[in-house]
């Protein structure tokens, strides 16, 4: 299929290339320019506008609800190049609410939006094993079969428009939860004198063990926090979680006060960090660090 890709960042290039690799024709945007940015096999776009042009698919992975809303609609953006029975597919996590101002505009075009927010971080994005959480018509989303299929291993449809970002709420507030409860236990097992070595087994062969530790856990051993998923991010869902909560008039006490754990890593300067890195606010606080092995 022809497919513009914009936005190449951690999870957006992965997903562009393997989308070349699978013999899709691509244009690459990124407002950023630079040689890294660059996929072998795609053509790389001087603007949104330009990028969509003549394609059959827009697939967006930007930061937040301003970069899409300036990408599809701001100067140069998608729309100047919009033709009828297009697809605009969007993998950021944004507002499920601005999702759907986003859709209806362009609905008033004749193209089809749909919300497919992802989850599998960046280890994911490059192996091509993501798990898409898309809201849309089903027909459509047949059509983005051999597209989903090149990035990742399953699809969820969750509904109509706007079902996808409403969902990846949900999930994104689960998974700041368990690291919250995992760092936090790791902090007070070190401070009580707990061999980690020995604590880490012991969770993954008992019920507490969870996807987020499998990732997070050789990592943090490492004490590597460089950005899987950069606390920035993280802190800009736990946001729009609040905010949608907000709106449905919904308490989430866990995540406010995870939220303040957020707000003062990102004062203490980590916000480029992986989101991991919200460990060592809590050692700070305790006045010890957690050792793995090297
Ligand atoms: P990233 O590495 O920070 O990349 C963000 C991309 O958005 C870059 O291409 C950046 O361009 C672009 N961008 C930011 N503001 C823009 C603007 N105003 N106009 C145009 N482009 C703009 O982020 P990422 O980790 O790839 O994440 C992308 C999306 O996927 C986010 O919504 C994130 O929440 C979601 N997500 C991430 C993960 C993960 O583990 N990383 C997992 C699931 C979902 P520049 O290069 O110019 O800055």
């Amino acid at each position: 299929m022809r497919v513009a890709f914009l936005g190449m960042g951690i999870m957006g290039r992965p997903m562009a290339a393997n989308l070349v690799k699978a013999g899709h024709e691509v244009s690459i945007w990124n407002r950023t320019p630079g040689k890294d940015k660059d996929i072998d096999g795609a053509r790389t776009a001087s603007s949104p506008s330009d990028a969509a042009r003549g394609v059959e698919v827009v697939w967006m992975c930007l930061s937040d609800t301003k970069a899409v809303e300036n990408v599809l609609f701001g100067p140069s953006g998608v729309e100047e190049s919009l033709t009828e029975g297009m697809i605009i597919a969007d993998s950021s996590t944004i507002s499920p609410s601005a999702t759907l101002r986003f859709a209806a505009r362009a609905k008033r075009r004749g193209v089809h939006y749909v919300d497919s927010p992802v989850t599998g971080s960046k280890i994911a994005a490059e192996s091509g094993s993501l798990i898409f959480m898309a809201g849309g018509d089903e027909p459509i989303l047949s059509t983005l079969a051999p597209l989903f299929q090149s990035m990742g291993k399953q699809v969820f449809h969750m509904g109509d428009t706007g079902k996808g970002q409403a969902t990846k709420l949900a999930m994104n507030l689960q998974i700041a939860l368990i690291y919250e409860g995992f760092a936090e236990a790791l902090t007070l097992a070190t401070k009580l004198g707990v061999d980690i070595e020995r604590l880490i087994p012991l969770v993954q062969a008992s019920m507490v063990r969870s996807g987020v530790v499998d990732y997070k856990a050789p990592f943090v051993m490492k004490r590597d926090f460089s950005p899987n998923f950069p606390l920035r991010l993280m802190l800009k869902d736990i946001h729009l979680t609040l905010d949608a909560a907000k709106e449905a008039r919904v308490r989430l006490p866990g995540l406010e006060a995870v939220e303040e754990v957020y707000d003062l890593a990102a004062e203490e300067g980590h916000q480029d960090l992986d989101y991991a890195a919200t460990l060592t606010l809590l050692e700070k606080w305790a006045g010890v660090e957690v050792k793995g092995a090297a």
